[in-house]
Parts: C-alpha cells; sequence; structure tokens
C-alpha cells in the first residue's frame, strides 16, 4: 500500500513522461489514469472534456481507465445538468454519493456509486473533468481530494503537451514547405538529396537531378503582372508534380527555379522525362483574366555518379541550364 506521499511522487514521475502524437486521448492519459485508479481504488476513472471551452454545450467522454469504446459513452448535456457544469465552471472539486442516474453513467450502469470530479484547467477556464467512480459507496478522504485534483493537473499538462506538440509537428512540416506551390522547399532539397545519395550507395543504384528555369519568367510578370506569374508558378509546379513518381522529388529551388531528384534513375532516362516535362510545359495553357499564358523551361539534367558528390552534380545540372539558355531554352542538356 503506498502512502499519499508516494502515490503523489509516481504520479509526478509518470506525468513527466515525454509524449509522442497519440491518435487518441485515450492512450494518451491511459497511464495516468491507471496510476490514479491504482491509488484512489476506484472502479474507474473517466476524463471528459467540454466540446467547445468558449461556447459549452456538451462533456464528451475521451479517456477511460477501463477497456470501453470511450465513444459509446453518452454526453453529458448542460441543459440536463445546469447545476454541475455551473459547479465545474467555477472549478470546484464534485463529491457525490448517491443515486446518480444520469451524470456519467454508461446505460447500463444505473446503479448507486459515488464520483469525485475534479477539473481540467486549460489556460484558467474549465477545460473539462476528470471523473473517479466507485461502485460500492465510498468515503473520500482529504488525500484522495488531494490526489485527484493532481491527477486532473497532470492530464491538464498532458493535454498541452499534446497540443504543443501538434504545433511543433505542423511547424516542422511548414519549414520544409514553399507557401506559393505547394512543394518542398530547397531546405528539405538538401536534407533529401542527402539521404538519395546514402541509400545510392548502399543499393549502389543510379541517381539523377533535373534542374528546371522557367524561361523569361520576368517578361511574364511584366506583362500579365506579379499575380499571374504567382499562378504560373503554381500550375507548372502541378503539372510537373503530376508526370512523376512517388519516389522523385520536385522542389522549389529558388524562384523560378525547381530541382527535381530522381532516384534509381539513370542519365539517359532522367533526360527523357526532362524531355516529357519540356513539352507538358510547352504545351500548357494557362487562362488568367481573359488572357492565355504559354511558358517554357529550360532543363539540365545531370546524373550523380557514385564518386561525385552532391555540390558538384548541382552545378553539373545549374552549368547544363546554362547552356541550355545559350542555344535558345525552351530545351533539355544533359551534362
Ligand atoms: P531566363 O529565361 O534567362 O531565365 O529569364 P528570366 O526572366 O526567367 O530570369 P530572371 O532571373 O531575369 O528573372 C526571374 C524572375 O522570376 C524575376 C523574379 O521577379 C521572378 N520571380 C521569382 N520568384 C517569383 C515569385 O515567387 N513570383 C513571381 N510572380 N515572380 C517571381
Ligand atoms: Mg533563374
Ligand atoms: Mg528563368
Amino acid at each position: 500500500m503506498l502512502t499519499p506521499q508516494q502515490a503523489r511522487q509516481r504520479l509526478r514521475r509518470v506525468s513527466s513522461l515525454t509524449i509522442n502524437e497519440a491518435s487518441n486521448l485515450d492512450s494518451l492519459l491511459t497511464d495516468l489514469l491507471s496510476e490514479g485508479c491504482h491509488f484512489l481504488c476506484v472502479d474507474q476513472i473517466t476524463v471528459w472534456l467540454i466540446n467547445d471551452i468558449d461556447s459549452a454545450e456538451y462533456l464528451h467522454c475521451v479517456a477511460s481507465s477501463c477497456e470501453i469504446d470511450v465513444q459509446t459513452i453518452p454526453n453529458l448535456d448542460i441543459a440536463q445538468h445546469p447545476d454541475y457544469f455551473e459547479r465545474m465552471f467555477k472549478g470546484e472539486t464534485i463529491m457525490a454519493n448517491h443515486q446518480l442516474q444520469s451524470t456519467h453513467n454508461d446505460q447500463s450502469d444505473n446503479v448507486a456509486n459515488t464520483i469525485l470530479d475534479t477539473v481540467i484547467f486549460h489556460n484558467g477556464k474549465a477545460q473539462g473533468v476528470i471523473s473517479c467512480k466507485t461502485k460500492s459507496p465510498h468515503w473520500w478522504s482529504n488525500e484522495d481530494i488531494v490526489y485527484a485534483e493532481s491527477l486532473a493537473d497532470s492530464c491538464s499538462r498532458r493535454l498541452m503537451a499534446l497540443e504543443t506538440l501538434k504545433l511543433q509537428n505542423k511547424l516542422s512540416e511548414l519549414v520544409f514547405v514553399d507557401a506559393l506551390t505547394g512543394l518542398k522547399n530547397r531546405r528539405y532539397f538538401n536534407e533529401r538529396v542527402q539521404s538519395a545519395k546514402n541509400s545510392q550507395y548502399r543499393m549502389q543504384t543510379p541517381l539523377s537531378l533535373i534542374m528546371i528555369d522557367l524561361d523569361h519568367f520576368k517578361h511574364i510578370n511584366d506583362e500579365f503582372g506579379h499575380k499571374a506569374g504567382d499562378i504560373v508558378l503554381s500550375q507548372f509546379a502541378r503539372t510537373c508534380q503530376n508526370q512523376l513518381r512517388l519516389e522523385d522529388c520536385l522542389c522549389r529551388y529558388g524562384g523560378e527555379e525547381f530541382i527535381i531528384i530522381l532516384p534509381y534513375t539513370g542519365e539517359q532516362q532522367a533526360s527523357q522525362l526532362a524531355e516529357r516535362l519540356r513539352v507538358t510545359i510547352e504545351n500548357m495553357v494557362i487562362q488568367h483574366e481573359q488572357r492565355i499564358i504559354k511558358l517554357t523551361a529550360s532543363f539540365g539534367v545531370a546524373e550523380m555518379a557514385l564518386e561525385h558528390s552532391i555540390e558538384d552534380t548541382i552545378k553539373k545540372a545549374d552549368v547544363a541550364v546554362y547552356k541550355a539558355k545559350n542555344v535558345g531554352r525552351n530545351c533539355v542538356i544533359t551534362l
């Protein structure tokens, strides 16, 4: 049997564990809830969240210490339990020791039970409750109450940690995405080309790059406006992307420059793909404000031999583009 102090220390330790982006809150909170059941000797602990913290209509169950599908547990409506919600909004710990036919019960559960509900806060507001329940009448000691409140705080911290983690994951994705075209950006390219190079080494397979620079793009901006230029860039990106395999990676390298990483692809196949893309772009028709914009691009192809560095291969593809520009643009040069 744990002393209350030992139980709180265990809880503090468990709640300090780092979290992964859990697929549901049930799995995010499960270790905390089983810790709680262990100390409080209750039959079940459930976690309930308000549908919308600024406009509460109901509480819904998101996690349970028991192996049940929490989605099957009916919601608790504010209209039917105004007093309960009022106390929750005040942040009160709610104890009841009588027949509770309608709060927190699943349909089969109309037996006398005892609850101890403590509020989960978020930014100083009630976000939900954790509800500890026993089927037989139970007297809650002060230590039980203090513990249950700590448990609710631990849940609150977990939920906030999850929010932060989700935000972080979203941000780190955005770091690698070009906002205009939705393609991966140059930063992503630098990482991806290194991993392509590594697997080329391991598997001894060919690897090629195609560098693309849109022709006379400044003219497009000058003639149709910068917004039209943006639309052209997006449509170019979409059109090229549709022609590629899943393992190929098209990135926006700079303003109107793009680069494709082609794993398992030798020089000849890469040149053929570049030529296909060139023709597709040449035939692309972009409509903007009742006008038609036409576009061409210059392509530089370079295979990355095993002994060649990434930098040298990028330089080679760049020189190939430069040559394509010099021989009149709208063509593919392979070096
Ligand atoms: P070249 O055929 O020699 O490549 O000529 P170019 O006009 O394409 O090349 P230049 O480098 O002179 O001009 C590139 C232009 O691309 C200038 C720049 O304003 C435009 N550009 C770069 N990024 C964007 C963008 O995000 N949106 C728009 N609308 N234009 C962009
Ligand atoms: Mg350029
Ligand atoms: Mg250009």
